[in-house]
């Protein structure tokens, strides 16, 4: 049953399954009164719930068959959250206290669930949005979904919420000698345990959080990993002074200029971690915070997997330059053998594909052009929730601000289509007055 859900949920995922389903369907219009909600991740649901709150209903799709569909279908077993659970609260309703400070990733699909229940958040699943296009005579969005039994509605709503999230799509770079491997390569949606890497060389691509944590699992199952480092990187422990690293950061924020709180962390990462240039991780010339700032790439906190490449159980390798039968040849001249491939190279947003719009999404990217804080909203109806580069926290304040300011808009027009009700009410009728 479960791999049935499993396969099911990732042909949703599929582009090749979306376009035939597209060209070979039937069409059927629903009219939403209150605002269409894409995507049934922590953003959908934080945006319904808000909204909810606020007395406006609202519809949600979903391509998967089943909330948070990232956390449930495309991660790895071992996953806890990153940042501690107070950091990743969605708005309105608070992790229960029994739950450890870095829920494990079911205890977190748990509260999703709960919360959608708590909200009667019921998602329309197995719905992918193939297309959205704002109609400027009609004055409406026309929202296009495809089932998987091959049956198209199109929504026309007032207000279009596009909550598909950062980590739509896996990004799969091309590699030199890709068909001539031979041996299993993957992305890290697909990797759920070491267990089945026991005993094998596996070559893991990409050094961030993903990156690091499948290396660690590998280790733990047996498995020989090495880690293809092709960039700066700065990893961090995750929790210093006592306190978690993010949650010091935030406060320190508060009194004192990011330079500084930079040089505070990276002085504490030495002192606790060492030189890690040292072992092949070269920090980049900007402070963690500063250059999450600017360019939104997240500091890798350390869960252990830095132990191991100090200990050799984890082997540090520059960029790839081709794949051979069963081998690797890298930059610096060297080959060698490996049985898997994992890569971890992250995910884009698949925005651009299904959006029939210009102006507040970038085409290059799938995010919003304007920069946090200011990228939620866009013109004639359209929001976004949860591309600000800042994980839940970014989330919650996004679904804060979107249901505020469609409410806004609901409850103007709901005094209009009071007064035009009513006014339609008290005109003597034409068979009285005959
Ligand atoms: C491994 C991992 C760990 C993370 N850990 C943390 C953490 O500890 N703390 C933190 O704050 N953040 C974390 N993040 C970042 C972020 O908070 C999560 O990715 C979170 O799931 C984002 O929620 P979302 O709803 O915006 O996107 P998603 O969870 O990706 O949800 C988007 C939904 O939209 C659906 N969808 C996409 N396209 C369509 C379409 N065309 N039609 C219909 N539906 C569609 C998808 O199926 C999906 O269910 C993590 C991310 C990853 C990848």
């Amino acid at each position: 049953m479960d791999c049935l859900r499993e396969i099911q949920g990732k042909q949703a995922h599929d582009p090749i399954f979306i376009e035939k389903m597209n060209t070979s369907v039937s069409w059927r219009c629903i009219c939403v009164p209150g605002p269409l909600i894409v995507g049934a991740g922590p953003s959908g649901l934080a945006t319904a719930a808000c909204l909810k709150e606020k007395g406006v209903p609202s519809v949600v799709l979903e391509r998967s068959n089943c909330i948070a569909s990232l956390w449930q279908l495309k991660t790895y077993d071992r996953l806890r959250l990153h940042l501690p659970k107070q950091f990743c609260e969605l708005p309105l309703m608070g992790f229960p206290t029994d739950f450890p400070t870095y829920p494990i990733k079911q205890q977190f699909v748990d509260y999703l669930e709960a919360y959608a229940r708590e909200f009667d958040i019921k998602p329309r699943f197995n719905e992918t949005v193939s297309q959205a296009e704002y109609d400027a005579t009609l004055g409406f969005w026309r929202v296009k979904s495809v089932g998987v039994n091959g049956k198209g509605t199109e929504y026309v709503c007032r207000w279009l919420v596009v909550a598909t999230g950062e980590n739509a799509e896996a990004v799969m770079p091309e590699m030199e000698g890709m068909g001539e491997f031979g041996g299993d390569i993957r992305h890290t949606s697909l990797y759920k345990s070491g267990e089945e890497f026991r005993g094998k060389r596996v070559l893991v691509v990409g050094c961030g959080n993903s990156g690091m944590e499948v290396c660690l699992d590998l280790c733990n199952h047996n498995a020989k990993p090495s880690l293809v480092v092709r960039d700066t990187v700065h990893v961090l422990p995750r929790e210093m002074l006592g306190r978690s690293t993010f949650g010091l950061s935030m406060w320190l924020l508060k009194w004192l200029p990011i330079r500084f709180v930079d040089r505070l962390l990276l002085i504490v990462t030495w002192l606790m971690l060492g030189d890690t240039a040292r072992i092949g991780l070269d920090r980049p010339r900007l402070g963690p915070l500063e250059l999450k700032n600017l360019s939104g790439k997240t500091p890798v906190l350390d869960v252990g997997t830095l132990a191991n490449i100090k200990s050799g159980d984890i082997k540090v390798c520059p960029s790839i330059k081709r794949l051979k039968r069963h081998a690797v040849e890298f930059v610096n001249g060297k080959t060698e053998n490996f049985d898997a491939i994992i890569l971890a190279t992250g995910y884009k947003s698949n925005v651009p594909s299904w959006l029939k719009e210009r102006e507040m999404f970038s085409e290059k990217d799938g995010y919003p052009r304007r920069p946090f804080p200011n990228g939620w909203k866009g013109e004639s109806g359209l929001y976004a929730v949860g591309f600000t580069k800042r994980g839940l926290l970014g989330t919650s304040m996004d679904a804060r601000r979107i249901a505020e300011d469609i409410e806004r808009c609901w409850k103007h027009e709901a005094k209009h289509r009071m007064v035009f009700t009513r006014s339609l009410l008290q005109q003597p009728s034409s068979d009285s007055s005959s």
